[in-house]
């Protein structure tokens, strides 16, 4: 896949900087994620630039980003530093739009979890501020892309809730500047449904940011109704809901479902050559989490609890794997979430432990993707039963890497994006912990040949909507999508 020009601007650069203690020097830090994996492919071949913060407040904000390690095989490993145009910000600010505003106000509002969020006009002046930054800071970039390639109409491709009013100040700043280009937003978390959209004071100015761009992107078209329906409810705007189009400022704006995928082969790569980490004959029933109240796991642990005390049959036979992977620990909910955690898990197990099994291995940490997969491919039953998700990577990284045959089942909550289109899952509302446990049991007791069948139509979907897939998707949303040999389709 290739675009010519691309600017793509994200809260984070697809990479972080890191102070070598020893040399004093700034180093890079590659991430894995499967964004950045499909991504950054596009920018380094279409000479195109990523904009983001680095990670780190620098004292002087002119110091150099350093070129990759020449050791380097990560998919940003080519991505050269006249590419990256980092953001900077006063620390405390950043701070109160980031965890404040970000992730104290917007990711639970926008999960439809209004009781969780703050509104406070100090955080809302943060992000209108950082917003403005990374503003400015892509009108830089476009200058730069333009200059390289004067004939190219470089695409601007802004991602999620942390930069939702950038677009229109980089619009007009174009416009002054005589520069044509094309810019398309991606929302990863849900976008809510007009009753808790417009709990949020500034929600005109959320809508009237997104709608500078010329193409606002969702995982699901339920998310794309929803922001359809607040356009025209706030804003007065006339839309068009079978054709997904917003009138705004003289201008038609799509609204387009743009489902994410992963990097499907890799996962089955690692699955193929990953050893056994789990050295037991028991059944596992595995989570893998951000530990985030989002994601159901208090609902989960109790379900998986209402099994042991209604099937006793899987005592000693069944052990349930929770990973639960630390974030944003300096906000309070997240602290008190790990607190929940480690009560009810040491309940649990303290109530049903023999001298031969525990029921949940819980792990508090990261794990390495080798790890990842291996618990992936071993497990019977992967629980993913988010109270609200955007989308859910774990769902579709589970089945990539289920190659053993006979194959695991998967368990997924219809309120995550995964649960709308993962179509031969077990659905399961975690909020009803009885269903709950009966739907892991049907799980733990599936037939082998009705276990295959789900599987490989889950498989197939995923292998073919993967993360390429869905970048190229983007691409042809835009109308920019140039193939292989050059050619604009
Ligand atoms: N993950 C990881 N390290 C771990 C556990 C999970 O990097 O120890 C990754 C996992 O492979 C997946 C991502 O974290 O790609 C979680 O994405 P998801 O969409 O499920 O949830 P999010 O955390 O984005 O809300």
């Amino acid at each position: 896949i290739s675009a010519a020009s691309m600017v793509v601007v994200s809260n984070r650069l697809p990479f972080i900087l890191k102070r070598n203690e020893q040399t004093g020097q700034l180093e890079r830090k590659a991430s894995a994620g499967g964004l950045v994996t499909a991504v950054a492919p596009v920018v380094i071949k279409g000479k195109g630039i990523w904009v983001g913060w680095p990670g780190i407040h620098l004292d002087d904000p002119n110091e150099p980003i350093p070129e990759s390690d020449p050791k380097d095989r990560t998919p940003t490993a080519g991505l050269l530093s006249k590419q990256v145009v980092p953001v900077h910000c006063d620390r405390h600010v950043f701070d109160q739009y980031y965890n404040g505003c970000c992730n104290g106000t917007f990711w639970p509002l926008f999960h439809s979890m209004p009781d969780r969020a703050e509104f406070s006009a100090d955080n809302w002046r943060a992000y209108v501020k950082v917003n403005q930054e990374f503003a400015r800071k892509t009108m830089e970039a476009l200058e730069k892309v333009k200059e390289e390639n004067p004939s190219a109409t470089p695409t601007i491709w802004i991602h999620d809730y942390q930069l939702m009013i950038c677009a229109n100040w980089v619009r007009q700043a174009a416009e002054e500047a005589g520069i044509r280009c094309k810019m398309g937003f991606f929302l990863h978390i849900p976008f809510p449904p007009w009753d808790i959209f417009r709990l949020f004071p500034w929600s005109d100015e959320i809508l009237q940011g997104m709608l500078g761009c010329d193409m606002v992107g969702f995982h699901i078209e339920d998310y794309c109704l929803n922001f359809v329906d607040c356009c025209q409810r706030r804003l007065g705007c006339r839309v068009d809901r079978k054709n997904l189009l917003v009138e705004h400022g003289g201008r038609s704006v799509r609204v387009r479902p743009l489902p994410i995928g992963i990097p499907f082969e890799r996962f089955v790569q690692l699955a193929e050559s990953a050893n056994r980490v789990m050295l037991t004959n028991q059944q596992i029933v595995l989570g893998v989490d951000r530990l985030d109240y989002t994601k159901g796991l208090v609902h989960r642990l109790k379900a998986f609890e209402r099994l042991l005390q209604k099937y006793p049959q899987h005592i000693e036979k069944v052990t349930m794997l929770q990973i639960a992977v630390p974030s944003r620990t300096d906000v309070r909910e997240y602290q008190e979430l790990k607190e929940e955690m480690d009560q009810l898990v040491g309940r649990i197990n303290g109530c049903f432990t023999t001298p031969n099994w525990s029921p949940i291995r819980y792990i508090y940490g990261c794990v390495s993707q080798d790890e990842l997969a291996a618990f992936y491919r071993d497990a019977a039953v992967a629980l993913v039963t988010p109270l609200r998700d955007g989308m859910n990577l774990v769902a579709k990284e589970f089945v990539a890497c289920q190659i053993n045959t006979p194959p695991g089942v998967l368990i997924v909550s219809p309120f995550a994006g995964a649960g709308e289109m993962m179509h031969e899952a077990l659905v399961c509302n975690p909020y009803e912990i009885d269903d709950a446990a009966e739907v892991i049991h049907r799980a733990l007791t599936m037939p082998e040949d009705e276990r295959t069948l789900r599987m490989n139509y889950l498989r197939r979907r995923e292998k073919v909507h993967d993360v390429n897939y869905w970048m190229r998707s983007f691409l042809k949303a835009m109308g920019t999508l140039i193939t292989e040999d050059g050619e604009e389709t």
